[in-house]
């Protein structure tokens, strides 16, 4: 900011060129799968597929769907899988991960099947409801979907981040109770505080509320409890906090829900247009050559949405950094934990407005330390 006294300092080469890097990997990664898609509805290979998918699972047509996605999953993974690695030498090559190339090919094939398992219950259902309602498959689809959604975030940190690393309850004494004065002031209360063993596979820092009702914890890395002061630990719990009094995730999930309603709507509306009109030689509604013109529809929509999403996000960190202020005894442990971070983490602390506008998630970190300088100076 112009105004800022504090001088922030500047980006290095290093970090400009890391994160420019990733940003170009996210842009190809999604340009590979949108133009999968489109190659696969325009050839009729979707088609193909789907007689394929048929003969392996023996015409019968739940079976036939999962084998439909097994093979759309299959091919697009190989498809990507080149992008994939670079990632990961990436990561290593900035000094940023100490994963050996056993653990990734691991990692990656578990993925590969929760990819499997998650996207093979949402086809079920899919298919499912649009074989029985063709007119209002959409409405009944999105109900089964965010019951679906909920389950997900609330087992979540019980079973589904387990399957990629190991996390044990903290048991530094200090920090619990500095965590209970502070949930204590906030009329509150989080069930736990966990280690989570990021240095296994990253030299990155990192800390997250997750999970909903008797799952709802902080989950902080060994990366950042190793390292930090316990004065700019409790800083990271009390923004943390601050996104579980706020009621980020519920508000999140909301909005999520709403945006998946008219998903659903564009999807079905989409899909009686292409039937209507022949268009791709789809044989019916129920046909699931056309999950590809499904997939298309999310593609799309999460990408016009994703600016209108990362200010949604933004918004939210903002209030959690103001609680922060507000819960702790000084602003100078954020201040220093703020910039341990972008260090460690190679961050860019100046993005250009656009790339900040379109691509974060949080507040550029420059933006963040100069409303924690403001509010010091405030109060
Ligand atoms: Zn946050």
């Amino acid at each position: 900011m112009a105004d800022d006294p504090t001088p922030v300092p500047v980006d290095s080469p290093e970090a400009h060129r890391y994160n420019l890097i990733r940003r170009w990997l996210g842009i190809a990664d999604f340009a590979l799968g949108f133009v999968f898609l489109i190659v696969l509805l325009v050839t009729g290979w979707s088609g193909y597929l789907r007689d394929l998918a048929l003969r392996m699972g023996f015409k019968n047509y739940t079976l036939s769907v999962f084998m439909y996605l097994f093979l759309l999953v299959a091919i697009s993974k190989a498809l990507g899988v080149g992008l994939d690695f670079y990632s990961f030498r990436l990561e290593r090559r900035f000094k940023l991960s100490t994963q050996r190339i056993r653990s990734w090919i691991w990692d990656e094939f578990k993925g590969f099947l929760v990819g499997i398992v998650m996207g093979g219950i949402v086809v079920e259902v899919l298919y499912f409801t649009l074989r029985q309602w063709p007119q209002h498959w959409w409405v009944l689809a999105w109900a089964l979907f965010m019951g679906l959604f909920l389950a997900l975030a609330q087992l979540a940190p019980v079973v589904l981040f387990p399957i990629f690393y190991k996390f044990e309850p903290l048991d530094d004494e200090d920090l619990r109770r500095r965590l209970v004065v502070l949930s204590e002031r906030a009329g509150t209360r989080v069930r736990g505080v966990y280690r989570w063993k990021l240095s296994e596979k990253s030299k990155k820092a990192n800390a997250a509320l997750t999970g909903l009702g008797a799952t709802r914890r902080i989950i902080l890395a060994d990366t950042l409890l190793d390292n930090y002061t316990p004065d700019e630990i409790e800083a990271v719990l009390a923004h943390e906090l601050g996104h579980h009094v706020h009621r980020h995730i519920l508000k999140s999930i909301l909005l999520q829900g709403a945006i998946t309603l008219f998903g659903f709507w564009a999807a079905n509306w989409t899909l009686h247009y292409a039937v209507d009109r022949r268009l791709f030689d789809f044989d019916g509604l129920s046909d699931f050559a056309n999950l590809p013109l499904l997939a298309l529809v999310s593609v799309v929509l999460s990408f016009l949405l994703m600016p209108a999403l990362n200010a949604f996000s933004r918004f939210n960190e903002r209030q959690a950094d103001r609680y922060a202020f507000e819960s702790i005894a000084s602003v100078g442990p954020f201040i220093s934990s703020m910039n341990k971070l972008a260090e460690q983490n190679l961050a860019e602390r100046t993005p250009s407005k656009w790339v900040e506008w379109f691509f974060h998630s949080h507040p550029a970190i420059s933006r963040r330390l100069a409303a924690a300088e403001a509010w010091a100076k405030r109060s």
